[in-house]
């Protein structure tokens, strides 16, 4: 039987082990990077616009073929937000509408479907406190009305409070001075009470076209739709994304001519349209869509007569 000596075999396993622990470390550190960023979409319900004001120029007989009007040419859309989880931030972009709006609001654009997005979040394990950052596109009702919700209190004054109390809530000096003294045209849509508390409240912050708000995640700033508006392209893993907000708010308006009514420079959100669907094409980018009742996301291909058109829908929880 060989002579064992134990103290020499307990230090021997006890530098094994720790090799392997520094190597599993350093293994667990490669796997985060590599995954280090995660994307779900967080559903904040529906509205229905009218269908005119949404396909802008196309005539209804083309567009009511495709998202079907109701009897008062209202047709539905979906409010589709986006959280981007790092290793230290979670990052929500836009909000959907909230709850807040009085009972002429709702009759006017009869919000349906899972309205709070406290809830939607709470259905991927997400409480209102994880949330880091809020990243709001723009301030139009329909992207930014759940940054801000009422709480019934005393007699009848709600009192209006952060939904996410711990986040830092994300627009541009452009944008928020076109929607502190909106145009007559623009101003149905900016509430104030959806905005200007968080900057009251000291959580207002600002950042610049083409930064980053975390690594791999650009702000590109557009101005056909509303002044200023910021869409996001995202690198993840080995995918880019681009979250298109009311540039191209569904897959039906990638046709070039489909552009809003809503929109303050139409001609802009021509290029602005363009420029994106080109490097959609040629760099594989994955579009998600905010406003599509139907399509998530999708690639774009360009046919030999130059048109842009969808190649393939996706679910984006099958991507990331
Ligand atoms: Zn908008």
């Amino acid at each position: 039987m060989p002579n064992i000596d134990e103290s020499g075999l307990a230090s021997h396993n006890f530098e094994k082990i720790n090799t392997a622990l520094v190597l599993f470390r350093q293994f667990s550190l490669k796997l985060a990077s590599k995954k280090e960023m995660r994307l779900t979409l967080i559903h904040a319900g529906y509205l229905k616009l009218d269908g005119g004001a949404m396909f802008g120029i196309i005539p209804k007989r083309m567009w009511e073929k495709l998202n079907p009007p109701d009897d008062k040419n209202l047709c539905t859309w979906s409010m589709r937000c986006l959280l981007i989880e790092t290793a230290d931030r979670k990052i929500l972009v836009d909000t959907g509408m909230g709850e807040k709006q009085d009972a002429r609001f709702r009759a006017h654009f009869e919000p349906h479907g899972q309205l709070s997005i406290v809830e939607s979040l709470a259905q991927h394990n997400i409480e209102a406190e994880d949330i880091t950052d809020v990243f709001l596109t723009h301030l139009h009702f329909d992207h930014c009305g759940g940054a801000i919700r009422s709480t019934p209190s005393v007699a009848s004054s709600p009192t209006l409070q952060p939904t996410f109390p711990n986040a830092k809530y994300w627009s541009n000096a452009q944008h928020w001075a076109w929607a502190m003294s909106p145009n007559p045209r623009e101003q149905a849509s900016f509430f104030k009470e959806n905005f200007v508390p968080l900057q009251d409240w000291g959580l207002l912050h600002f950042i610049n076209d083409g930064e980053e708000l975390t690594a791999g995640v650009k702000v590109h700033m557009q101005y056909g739709h509303t002044e200023a508006m910021m869409a996001l392209e995202i690198k993840a893993g080995d995918k880019t994304f681009f979250y298109c907000a009311d540039t191209i708010p569904s897959a039906w308006h990638i046709h070039l001519p489909f552009v809003m009514a809503y929109d303050v420079r139409p001609l802009d959100t021509l290029k602005e349209k363009n420029a994106i669907l080109e490097r959609a094409v040629t760099e594989g980018w994955y579009l998600i869509f905010e406003h599509d009742p139907i399509v998530e996301c999708a690639r774009i291909k360009k046919t030999d007569t130059g048109r842009f058109v969808v190649d393939t829908t996706y679910e984006l929880k099958n991507l990331s």
